[in-house]
């Protein structure tokens, strides 16, 4: 109920929310202003249809800074807090009271302050100079106008103590503005530093160097995730399979190793763009790459495994070396639920040592569930 309420009042956007509740926070100023003037009329110290008309404004202009930001307006300024002409406006306010409340008017002064203060959680150091100044010039103007036009209430040593006060204390205030600005700056610099050194370290634990495919250590994670889903009912089947491209040793020995290695990277990125996005490509280890494809049986896992044999026909693994099409062996193996990973890798593996044996270019389902489909690159 309270929730609604407050999204109602601040809004659900969690930016949004703090700048109105900050805003609304800033009307305790006010009361207390208004409450000054209103003891003042009442004591006859100020005429009481002033004091009415200055918080009337005062009320118009909460609510008018309530509306531009709860209506979104305010998201349209370059600093959507609208923290400096919301402070400039109610240090108008306050200097406007100080101007009419006659010998209570000193009691305003401290409003001043506490308004300044208000920015220094938010103003920048430039803008921090600005709200000082602004208090000090146009409080400086409306004391000399004072002293001039009702030098009874507000005598001229009075004033220049007023004045001595306010040009000694808000400089400190900006300063301490300017202090925290540049904290916080720094705060936000660190911040970013850490949270791109933070994804770089998740690269770096989860990614292979070379082929940017997931690294073993990630696949064996992601192993472990759909192992579990599936043991609490809420995941699909998987199945796995281990490819290794044939006679690459050759492939090094004849054209050098940086050749070996592009022939990876692009094998690598090749079958990627070939797998559904549920499929999880990783480098297993050397020229060796695992494949888990989740929601799929082991024959249609055997299919695609296929199409991307008979793509790798026309595909470049090496730009000075186009007539190279390393071929692959596959072993497959479907998961049986409740079972080691390890014991499901392992039938994998032998799978492969099965394809490798029967002739290489060839995918090998352990258990073979269906004899006659495991396929060749002729079949
Ligand atoms: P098979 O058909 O039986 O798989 O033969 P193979 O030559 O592919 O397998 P073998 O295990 O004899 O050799 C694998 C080679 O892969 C040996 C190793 O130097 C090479 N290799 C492993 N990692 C890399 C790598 O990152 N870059 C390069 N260029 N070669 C690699
Ligand atoms: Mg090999
Ligand atoms: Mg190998």
């Amino acid at each position: 109920m309270i929730q609604r309420l407050l999204a109602v009042l601040l809004s659900t956007d969690p930016k949004q929310r703090v700048r109105i509740a900050r805003s609304l926070m800033a009307a305790n100023v006010y009361v207390l202003c208004m409450g000054i003037m209103g003891f003042a009329s009442q004591q006859g110290l100020m005429r009481a249809n002033e004091a009415g008309l200055l918080s009337g404004l005062i009320m118009l202009n909460v609510v008018v800074w309530y509306g531009l930001l709860r209506s979104g307006l305010n998201q349209r300024f370059r600093e959507p807090s609208l923290t400096l002409p919301q402070i400039l406006a109610a240090l108008t306010w306050i200097v406007a009271a100080y101007a009419v409340t006659g010998v209570f008017h000193g009691a305003t002064m401290m409003l001043l302050t506490l308004v300044l203060v208000f920015g220094i959680f938010n103003l920048n150091a430039r803008d921090a100079k600005i709200a000082g100044a602004y208090a000090v010039v146009l409080t400086g103007i409306v004391m000399g106008y004072k002293t001039i036009t009702d030098a009874v209430g507000y005598p001229v040593a009075l004033e220049s103590v007023h004045f001595a006060l306010l040009v000694s204390s808000v400089p400190t205030i900006s300063v301490l503005t300017a202090q925290l600005s540049n904290l916080r700056t720094r705060l936000r610099t660190k911040q970013e530093e850490l949270t791109l050194a933070l994804d770089r370290i998740q690269v770096l634990a989860t990614r292979d160097e070379l082929t940017g495919l997931y690294n073993r250590r990630h696949m064996m994670s992601v192993l472990d995730e759909h192992q579990r889903r599936l043991s609490r009912s809420s995941g699909h089947d998987f199945c796995l399979a281990i490819l290794d491209l044939d006679f690459f040793k050759q492939i090094n020995d004849t054209h050098g190793h940086n050749v070996g290695d592009e022939v990876l990277r692009n094998f690598a990125s090749h079958a990627a763009g070939m797998t559904r996005e549920t499929d999880v490509l990783a480098r297993w280890g050397g020229e060796e790459f695992m494949l888990v494809l989740v929601g799929t049986t082991v024959l249609d896992a055997e299919r695609g495994i296929q199409r991307l044999r008979e793509s790798l026909k026309n595909a470049t693994m090496a730009k000075d070396h186009l007539a190279l099409h390393p071929s692959f062996s596959a072993g497959l193996s479907t998961y049986q639920p409740g079972e080691n990973l390890a014991a499901c890798i392992d039938r994998a593996d032998k799978a492969l040592y099965s394809a490798k044996q029967g002739g290489r270019n060839r995918t090998v389902i352990w258990p073979d569930v269906v004899p006659a489909m495991s396929s060749t690159m002729d079949g």
